[in-house]
């Protein structure tokens, strides 16, 4: 009897004696202790009443023991069920409800506002604090240090991680022990990880990035993290010269490039730096190379699939690509309308086939229909194109294409040229209702720091540069762009903030309209 994951992620850990997690405090956890708190996390889903198969909905401040239940429901066929610390009491009902979860983990601080919501789902309510003092922590202290690993197959659910859905009802994608192991045994070989690797952890534990990439890829091959509460540049700088790699969305180089301390001598130590969960700009990986001497290699991938593609560790990383589907993984580009794979270089419909594609929607098998073909592969929602060569280029979700005129308008195209006009920091490109064009090309600038775009020569140089219906309608200057907790822009917020914007009755009231 076996349980895969489990063998391959927490097992080994028993007899290491050497740190696994290097804590802010300057304190560590060995290996085998990390070990005694998993088993012990296990004997207490178990003492909570769980059952193999039942789900445990997470929902803790990034402390080891929030890791340790994840380790504890793999050993104990637990599925684990993390979520967005943002969410409030009312979104939360909602997957307890939809998951059917016959415990909830939460801070103490929120036991009160969820007593009455776990009450009404009939699921059990138990706390984690950072500091031990919650009644999950009581009750793990009283388990044993070692726990009998409950057998899995491995098509076994392991986690379900629900999408950040901006519309509609967010989706619980299951996610077997063969998709997680699978991709984390291939990202290690890829991105050359070694026992020896020290990786600096500054993500959320919810989602699939810190979850999955960064710390299945550091448990499978023995190595350690540096396992940071939250991203912080001044904490980050502080642990930089002793990590070997460091996993980061785009905002991650973003913020560091804007301090000081980055420097050659900071990152010596550093072998890689991957980001992902957003598009990395060109201009962040050139300025990041020319500061450190390290080309950021991106990857891309989405809570359904885990990783699909990824530059390559060695050769060319290629700026504003996402490099070459990963071994064993299939990726076509297809017709939306149609399904038909697109002549080459073309642009399509990313789709995606291999043991680490998904194994559907929870409880929504109309969804799962949809989104993942009969013959196995998943219609990502995103659009990309391969250059000559085969390197991937994303080009945007397809729900934020944009049709103007009946001509189809990549956002990611014109926020490339956006992004290259003096003073403009970055930008994001979204299509608003029309009356005449159905929908209207709008840009939305961030300036650059003490800079004021001069809009009037922007659009001139647009003019050099883009066809007539692809040119922005109107121009909105902004501080900041919306962004969740991943670094992604939000563009159905901002489509909310400026849907009404070329509607008849809203003429002049906003922004500037070419
Ligand atoms: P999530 O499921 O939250 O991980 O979001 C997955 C989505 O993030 C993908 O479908 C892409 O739209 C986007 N994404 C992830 N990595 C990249 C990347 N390197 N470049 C562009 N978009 C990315």
């Amino acid at each position: 009897m076996t349980n895969p994951l489990h063998e391959a992620l927490i097992a080994p850990l028993r007899t290491r004696a050497d740190p696994l997690l290097h804590l802010s405090d300057g304190a560590s956890l060995s290996g085998f202790e990390f070990f005694a708190m998993c088993a012990r996390a296990a004997g207490a889903l178990r003492a909570a009443g769980l059952e193999p198969g039942d789900r445990v909905v997470v929902q803790a401040a990034k402390c080891p023991g929030t890791l340790a239940i994840y380790g504890g429901a793999l050993a104990a066929g637990v599925v684990f069920l993390p979520l967005n610390t943002a969410y409030t009491p009312d979104e939360v009902a909602y997957f307890l409800q939809d998951s059917e979860a016959g415990l909830m983990i939460a801070e103490p601080a929120h036991a009160p506002a969820l007593a009455p919501i776990v009450a009404d789902c009939g699921t059990r309510l138990e706390t984690l604090s950072s500091d031990g003092s919650g009644s999950f922590d009581a009750l793990a202290a009283a388990q044993p240090d070692t726990f009998a690993p409950v057998a899995r197959d491995p098509d076994d659910l392991a986690a379900i991680l629900y999408t950040s859905g901006t519309t509609g009802r967010s989706k619980g994608a299951m996610l077997s022990q063969r998709n997680l192991l699978s991709n984390a045994e291939v990202l290690v070989q890829e991105w050359r990880f070694s026992d020896s690797d020290v990786l600096l952890h500054a993500l959320p534990v919810f989602h699939t990035h810190g979850l999955f990439v960064a710390t299945n890829v550091t448990l499978l091959v023995g190595g350690s993290m540096i396992f940071l509460p939250k991203f912080d540049a001044d904490q980050v700088f502080e642990e930089l010269p002793r990590a070997t790699a460091m996993m980061g969305v785009p905002t991650f180089y973003t913020r560091l490039l804007e301090d000081p301390r980055l420097t050659r001598k900071m990152v010596e130590h550093v072998r890689l730096f991957v980001s992902g969960s957003a598009p990395l700009l060109a201009e962040t990986h050139t300025a990041w190379e020319a500061r450190t001497g390290h080309r950021i290699l991106e990857r891309y991938g989405m809570t359904e699939t885990n990783m699909i593609t990824s530059n390559p560790y060695e050769g060319e990383r290629r700026a504003g690509t996402v490099g070459f589907p990963l071994p064993g993984i299939e990726v076509r580009l297809t017709d939306p309308a149609t399904g038909a794979e697109v002549p080459a270089g073309e642009t399509g419909m990313i789709e995606v086939r291999g043991p680490n594609v998904f194994r559907g929607y929870w409880r929504m098998p109309e969804k799962t229909a949809e989104e993942l073909r009969e013959n196995g592969f998943f219609i990502t929602g995103d659009l990309g194109r391969f250059q000559p060569d085969g390197y991937l280029e994303i080009v945007g979700r397809q729900k934020d294409l944009i049709i103007t005129g009946g001509f189809n308008v990549y956002p990611r195209e014109i926020e490339d040229v956006l992004d290259a006009q003096p003073g403009v920091l970055e930008s994001a490109v979204i299509g608003v209702p029309h009356p005449d064009f159905g929908e209207a090309v709008l840009a939305v600038l961030v300036p650059q720091a003490g800079a004021t775009p001069d809009l009037n020569m922007i659009e001139a140089d647009l003019r050099q540069r883009l066809a007539g219906f692809k040119r922005p309608k109107g121009f909105e200057i902004v501080p900041e762009l919306p962004r969740n907790a991943m670094g992604k822009v939000q563009k159905a917020e901002l489509r909310r903030q400026y849907g009404q914007m070329f509607k008849p009755a809203a003429a002049g009231s906003l922004g500037r309209r070419a």
